[in-house]
Order: C-alpha cells, then sequence, then structure tokens
C-alpha cells in the first residue's frame, strides 16, 4: 500500500515537472525562437530524468509546426530564405517540406528537400560546408521562412560565399559606402597628380600628405567632439562627431584596416 501510494506520488511530482515545463516551453517558443526553446527544454528533461523527451518532442514539434502552411504549394515545399545571422547577408534560397524542417530543428544543421535530388538534402553533407541552425522565423502569411544561420565555408556550390556572388563581409549601410569612397580617393592618390580625375578631393590631399597628418587631423576632431560635447550646442556636437568618424575612416584607410576590422576586436572583446 505504502509502495502504490509512494508510486503515485512519484508519477504527479513527475507530471508536474512536466507540465510545468512544457508551458515555460511554449511562453518561450512565442518569446524567443520556436528552435532555440525546444533544445532548452529537451535538455531539461533528460537532465530531470522524467523520461518524457520524446513525447515532449513530438508535442513540441506539432505546436511550432502549427503555424506553418505546408500546403500551400501542391508540392508541400515552403521556401525557406537563408541568412547570415551576424553580417545578416542573404546567403541562398532553398526549400523545405515539413520532414525537412523537423530534421532542421532535431539536428541544428539545415535540411532542405531537394527537388533535383527528390530527397531530403542537408547542406555540406557532401562539402562540410554546414549552415548551422540559430533561429527560424515564419512570414507573415505563414508560407516562407528565414532561417538565420552561421555558415561553415561558402555557401554557394560555386564556391562564393552566397549564391549571389558576393562576399559575405559585414554591412554598415552608409559607413560601408562611405568606406567605399574613401578606398577610391586613396587609389586615386597612388596615381599622379595629373593624370587624376578629381584634382581638388580633400581625401586625396590627406593621402598625399600622409600618416602624420591624417593622425593629427583624428586627434583635432576629437578634441573639437569632447569641446561640443561640454557645451550645449546638439548641431556642432552632431557636427563635430561627424568629422571625427569621418577622419577615424580615412587613418582606418590609411593603416590598410576597416571598421569591419575593429568591428572583430569588439566582438571577441563581448
Ligand atoms: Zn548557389
Amino acid at each position: 500500500m505504502e509502495w502504490k501510494l509512494g508510486f503515485k506520488t512519484e508519477e504527479k511530482r513527475k507530471k508536474r515537472i512536466e507540465d510545468r515545463i512544457e508551458k515555460q516551453a511554449f511562453r518561450q517558443a512565442e518569446l524567443v525562437s520556436a528552435s532555440n526553446s525546444f533544445e532548452i527544454i529537451i535538455r531539461s528533461l533528460i537532465k530531470i530524468g522524467a523520461g518524457t523527451e520524446n513525447k515532449f518532442r513530438m508535442t513540441f514539434i506539432k505546436k511550432i509546426n502549427m503555424n506553418i502552411d505546408f500546403n500551400k504549394n501542391t508540392d508541400g515545399l515552403v521556401p525557406a530564405i537563408i541568412q547570415d545571422a551576424s553580417t545578416k547577408n542573404v546567403l541562398m534560397l532553398g526549400y523545405m517540406n515539413e520532414e525537412a524542417f523537423l530534421k532542421t530543428n532535431e539536428t541544428k544543421k539545415v535540411t532542405f528537400f531537394s527537388r533535383t535530388k527528390n530527397r531530403l538534402w542537408t547542406k555540406g553533407e557532401e562539402s562540410g560546408n554546414y549552415l548551422h541552425l540559430v533561429n527560424i522565423k515564419n512570414d507573415c502569411d505563414n508560407d516562407t521562412l528565414l532561417i538565420s544561420v552561421n555558415p561553415e565555408g561558402p555557401t554557394c556550390h560555386k564556391g562564393t560565399d552566397t549564391c549571389w556572388a558576393e562576399d559575405n563581409e559585414p554591412n554598415f549601410g552608409f559607413l560601408s559606402q562611405l568606406e567605399g569612397i574613401i578606398a577610391k580617393r586613396k587609389r586615386m592618390s597612388e596615381v599622379e597628380p595629373e593624370l587624376r580625375e578629381d584634382k581638388n578631393s580633400y581625401v586625396v590631399s590627406l593621402f598625399d600628405a600622409g600618416m602624420n597628418k591624417i593622425a593629427q587631423k583624428v586627434g583635432e576632431e576629437a578634441v573639437e567632439t569632447v569641446i561640443e560635447a561640454k557645451d550645449d550646442n546638439e548641431d556642432l556636437f552632431l557636427n563635430e562627431s561627424a568629422d571625427l568618424l569621418f577622419h577615424y575612416l580615412i587613418l582606418l584607410k590609411a593603416k590598410g584596416y576597416s571598421l569591419k576590422d575593429i568591428a572583430e576586436v569588439l566582438e571577441k572583446r563581448h
């Protein structure tokens, strides 16, 4: 009798834990990403030893799956846009059926349904260039996936970083454009003055003057920014800040670096 009671209490305890974890998981799933929560919860279930991880896996998959409309297209496929989690560049486009989606969630390696091969295809299964899953988002009408990944090696089978023959470099928007213009000016400073298309470029004149002058300009702009920071003219502060950043980009280029290198240093410290 005592044994039976103990058994029942233990069952109840397991059930309570299970319910609590399930609720927590679904809440997390809504808040963060389905894939991350899935992993966390499976790990906790194994740790607790309740033996419920498989049941939970099925319930959970059903739950996160419900929102994706695999029946919208007659072939049961939804397009999956693959995006680098850190640079945000689009790497490729593939198609997933439900099975490919589940396998991606389970293995954390992006798996498509290949229409050419007519079977599940884990990207990298031959080349070793896997796409490691970070997050999956469903779009506004549940028929297109946005999948962020950490790519291992080049993504395209042609050997380029993206399927659009681009380098998967970080992009800082307008600042990257500005870096491009500064790089052009630097190349211009390397040709004979009379052969230059723009003879009055300020940036070219700085490259002509050399490292000491460029570094000195950064120093001056920094001091001016400090002065304006202590004053209360917002417009002057913003303008001095822009001057500082502009000259800093020139200095980086003169030293052979770019914002990307500095971002890498900062990322490592983070
Ligand atoms: Zn490609």
